[in-house]
């Protein structure tokens, strides 16, 4: 089955979120945990929640994808933003729990001239204060563009910091195709080969969602820019081969591109016109 999606404002709540879903076309959608810039959460409402689980079981809506904020920074250089940081994950964490066994992405973080190494520390030491042994929620680290100090271009810095963290089963990893297209995997040249690489390093059942979004920019150019699919450099024909790739086929896609409502209904419908065998 294709799981496609959007990324959808939550401001109106779950069942809300699962009804503008169902109205692009949709089966899955993604949504900011929180203001994305930071900022207290709304309390979650019970009802809404027992209203969403009713509309995804009837329309067989999936999993879905929480997004930290992106402002989230659990390597800073500062206690103060790292503290921060760390109260909002595992507040996140625990709000996740109220509707359980989704996902729940985040960016790795930015090391602010600490080095890699150190920055990979930090965050695996948030991850094991924040990670609870009973949560069903995936916490899903996104391969990155590698802008400034951002962590988690390269595969192995990923595979570091799973491998720093205890609760490994409660770890996955989200790919973003603009973000490593930008980051130097070649996946319009060669997406053989970067899922192979991907699979030798961290393990393809470690890939739990893609976020779908072609870029503004060129090759390895560390930007990260989304653009709309099939108007930017990684175009439509690389698209219908992700989408129906063996080894990516069967994992839900989320659409991150700069549109409205509508300009993601038409997507899907692009995406879902490009699929074979289904
Ligand atoms: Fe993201
Ligand atoms: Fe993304
Ligand atoms: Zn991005």
């Amino acid at each position: 089955m294709f799981t496609i999606g959007a990324h959808i404002s939550a401001s109106g709540g779950y069942a809300a979120m699962a009804r503008t879903a169902l109205s692009i076309g949709a089966n899955t959608f993604q949504f900011f945990t929180r203001n994305p810039r930071g900022g207290a959460a709304k309390a979650i409402d019970d009802d809404d929640v027992a209203e969403f689980h009713r509309i995804c079981g009837e329309n067989g809506i999936g999993v879905i994808l929480a997004h930290a904020p992106y402002t989230l920074n659990l390597c800073s250089d500062k206690p103060g933003i790292r503290e921060f940081a760390l109260n909002t994950f595992a507040d996140d964490l625990s709000r996740m729990e109220k509707t359980p066994g989704n996902l729940y992405n985040f960016h790795p973080g930015s090391h602010v001239g600490q080095g890699t190494e150190a920055g990979i520390e930090l965050i695996t030491a948030a991850l094991n204060a924040a990670l609870k042994p009973e949560q069903t929620t995936t916490v899903l680290l996104e391969t990155m563009a590698g802008k400034g100090s951002e962590i988690g271009s390269r595969f192995e810095e990923l595979r570091s910091i799973i491998d720093g963290v205890e609760l490994k089963d409660h770890m996955g990893v989200c790919l973003d195709t603009c973000h490593v297209y930008d980051g130097g995997h070649d996946i319009v040249g060669d997406l053989d080969g970067v899922l192979e690489r991907f699979d030798r390093v961290l393990g393809i059942d470690r890939l739990k969602a893609i976020h779908i979004n072609d870029s503004k920019n060129p090759f390895a150019s560390h930007k990260d820019r989304h653009e709309k699919i099939g108007l930017g450099s990684i175009g439509t024909e690389a698209f219908e081969r992700i989408i129906n790739h063996p080894a990516l086929r069967d994992k839900p896609f989320y659409l991150e591109t700069p549109n409205e409502l509508d300009g993601y209904a038409g997507e899907i419908e692009l995406l879902k016109g490009l699929r074979k065998g289904d």
